[in-house]
């Protein structure tokens, strides 16, 4: 077991089994968790509400929003190693990019995660696209000027 980078976050076969990291550790055990309760619960009409199917629900919300915030950063993580290679430019779908390394992007990416409670990511984690994020990033780096440790890029960005 290791922890992956984030630049290095991106292939789900080898991170279900090997990566421990902030993102992961969470997913995992709520996965765990929620299994639990579902077996202890299987016997249950769907429309039970005893104390045990309440802790289901709960932990079925706690799952969602580890995972889709597991998704987003494992796509932005795809993205983010392919910028390395292209001199840091953002070649993906963003309308007024804020060129920068791709590192700093996944470092404040892994910060927003932190941001909303479970609820917010089940449901509104699991329907923004990776422009929302890179939107927002250019924004908070506009916002903060130098010290989100961005550097100006002036050469041609690439929108697709
Ligand atoms: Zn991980
Ligand atoms: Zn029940």
């Amino acid at each position: 077991m290791q922890v992956f980078g984030p630049l290095e976050h991106h292939d789900y076969r080898v991170l279900d089994a090997e990566c421990i990291c902030h993102v992961c550790v969470p997913w995992r055990e709520r996965h765990r968790a929620l299994q639990e309760q579902q077996l202890k619960t299987q016997d249950h009409d769907i429309s039970c509400a005893c104390e045990e199917c309440r802790i289901k629900v709960q932990r079925r919300t706690a799952y969602l929003a580890a995972m889709n915030k597991r998704d987003l950063y494992c796509e932005a993580s795809w993205h983010a190693q392919l910028l390395t290679r292209n001199n840091n430019v953002f070649t993906v779908t963003v309308s007024d990019p804020v060129s920068g390394f791709a590192l700093v992007f996944m470092n404040w990416l892994g910060g927003e995660l932190n941001t909303r409670n479970d609820s917010w990511w089940e449901i509104r984690g699991l329907l923004l696209p990776l422009s929302h994020w890179f939107n927002r990033f250019s924004h908070a780096a506009a916002a903060s000027g130098h010290s989100l440790g961005i550097p100006q890029y002036s050469g041609n960005i690439v929108a697709s």
